[in-house]
């Protein structure tokens, strides 16, 4: 079944959600947002200024004193109840995600959308159990106080609109803090439908605001606020540069979530079938748009033929076409300037000596997909692993393959680049993993799975794909400032 919710609906016009009501830009001026799948305009979003940022942390700033001194147990009941409202809403908030974004509907209802609910329910749990120190001394105790920062700051991506927004505003909400968020502009669908819940789900005025608009504008003043108190964000690395000098001055309080070009380190002695799947999926889940994506597979000689015939013949098979297509897996890229970013990394590889095995091509579909950003998913053979192609995060469905005859020249080509967010071990010698494991430098690796995610263990990254990490009490810890009270007896 396909069809295209953009054309049954006609745009719809998006408002800021400031202080508890939805309102336009103060200047009135606004944005398209395209449906990646067929370029239609299926939106009409604020274009933010200074101005508007200004009122939202004023909103936010003003909601600040009640919402601090509201319980623990009350914050993580609202958290709750959003979940509830998320979980009603799931069907419309996957074909939302999948409209806005080009991901398949599939992958927005088994990836995208079951994690906002389970964000919420989870970080409710969470600061319900959580426990803060007491340090008993001669002639003294000591006990640990968490204090909500402030007015927090909370700036995504367009890969995965409402899990990255929720996994950042759960924690921030129920440590006390009230929020600010600046979606990406080319995915703002949900992050309005979430500013609905929100406010169906009782959440004081103020305590959620939401600001849309370009990076350099709004993100930029927002993130520069006086009267923001710390920022979360999840981008680009070199966005994150800029992010992290805007906050500077300020010594705001940053956890930046970044890029990587994360590697898939196959031994011969994997068990094959689930290894093809699994380097598969890391390879190409969202059109290869997921910051954890393994887009460099490297594999152990012996197997380096079997295994790229076997990756070569599944990716082939893999159905690029119309996202809201319950049979598609791969739908459209994030826009056509992304299309032709990654397009242009397949030529630089021919460039740098690589073959392409497979795909790179558009793929032929009827209209209105015809004017979508689709990409057959490609592999790429014969590069050497320092190469930019194979160095570079890309960002799309794209892979390169490596062999490799040694665990430590695994360990060398899988560290050899900028970055260091995550990588996949595939191999039945559980020795030979945890070795390999902890000689990889990256904050998270996955042995023998990929992305088989426990919301409470820390999730970040090392080198230039982040500072900090999120999930569980590291997300508590970031979301509150821990003050000492020292008594003497
Ligand atoms: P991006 O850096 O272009 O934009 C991210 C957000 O930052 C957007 O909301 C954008 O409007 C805003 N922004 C842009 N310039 C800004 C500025 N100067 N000041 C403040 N805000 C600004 O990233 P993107 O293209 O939306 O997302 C893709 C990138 O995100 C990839 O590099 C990917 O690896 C990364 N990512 C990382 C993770 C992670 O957890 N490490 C998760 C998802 C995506």
């Amino acid at each position: 079944m396909t069809r295209s919710i953009g054309r049954r609906h006609g745009p719809r016009t998006l408002s800021n959600f400031v202080g508890g009501s939805f309102a336009p830009a103060a200047d009135g001026r606004t944005l398209d947002d395209l449906a990646p799948a067929t370029g239609e305009v299926i939106a009409r979003i604020p274009r933010s200024s200074a101005v508007d940022v200004d009122a939202a942390v004023a909103a936010a700033r003003a909601a600040l004193p009640a919402w601090r001194r509201t319980s623990v147990a009350a914050r993580a009941d609202l958290l709750d109840a959003v979940a509830r409202r998320i979980g009603e809403r799931a069907e419309e908030l996957a074909e939302l995600e999948s409209l806005d974004t080009g991901k398949s509907i599939r992958t927005a209802r088994t990836v995208a959308i079951p994690r906002p609910a389970l964000n919420f329910r989870f970080f409710a749990g969470a600061a319900r159990h959580d426990e803060t120190g007491c340090h008993s001394m001669e002639g003294a105790l000591n006990y640990t106080l968490r204090a909500p920062l402030g007015v927090v700051a909370l700036v995504t991506p367009w890969n995965l609109p409402a899990y990255l927004l929720s996994w950042k505003a759960a924690p921030a909400l129920v440590m006390g803090n009230t929020v600010v968020a600046k979606p990406s502009e080319l995915t703002p669908l949900t992050a309005n439908a979430l500013a609905e819940i929100f406010r169906d789900a009782g959440l004081p005025e103020g305590v959620f605001n939401l600001v849309h608009g370009l990076g350099a504008e709004a993100g930029e003043a927002l993130v520069a606020h006086p009267g923001v108190a710390a920022v979360s964000f999840t981008g680009g690395t070199a966005t994150g540069a800029r992010v992290a000098a805007s906050a500077a001055p300020r010594f705001k309080k940053l956890s930046l979530e970044l890029g990587g070009k994360n590697a898939s380190v196959v031994f011969a002695d994997c068990d094959f079938d689930a290894t093809v799947e699994g380097v598969v999926r890391a390879g190409f889940l969202n059109q290869g748009q997921v910051c954890l994506c393994g887009s460099r597979v490297l594999v152990e000689r012996p197997l380096f033929q079997q295994f790229v015939e076997a990756l070569v013949s599944r990716v082939s098979a893999m159905r690029v076409g119309p996202p809201s297509d319950e049979a598609t897996d791969l739908g459209a890229l994030i826009s056509e300037a992304h299309r032709a970013k990654v397009e242009g990394y397949l030529a630089l590889a021919k460039e740098e000596g690589g073959t392409i095995l497979c795909g790179g091509d558009r793929p032929t579909l009827p209209p209105p997909y015809d004017k979508g950003a689709f990409l057959n998913p490609a592999v790429v053979a014969g590069l050497s692993p320092a190469c930019r192609t194979a160095t570079e995060e890309i960002f799309g469905p794209v892979v390169t393959v490596h062999p490799f005859d040694t665990d430590a020249e695994a360990v060398a080509i899988a560290n050899g680049v900028r970055y260091g967010l995550a990588a996949s071990v595939w191999t039945r010698d559980l020795a030979r993993a945890h070795h390999v494991a902890a000689e990889l430098e990256t904050g998270m690796v996955w042995v023998n799975t990929w992305l088989l995610r426990d919301l409470r263990v820390p999730f970040g990254g090392v080198k230039e794909s982040g500072v900090g990490r999120e999930g569980g009490r590291h997300s508590l810890e970031f979301f509150s400032e821990a003050r000492n009270i020292c008594v003497k007896l």
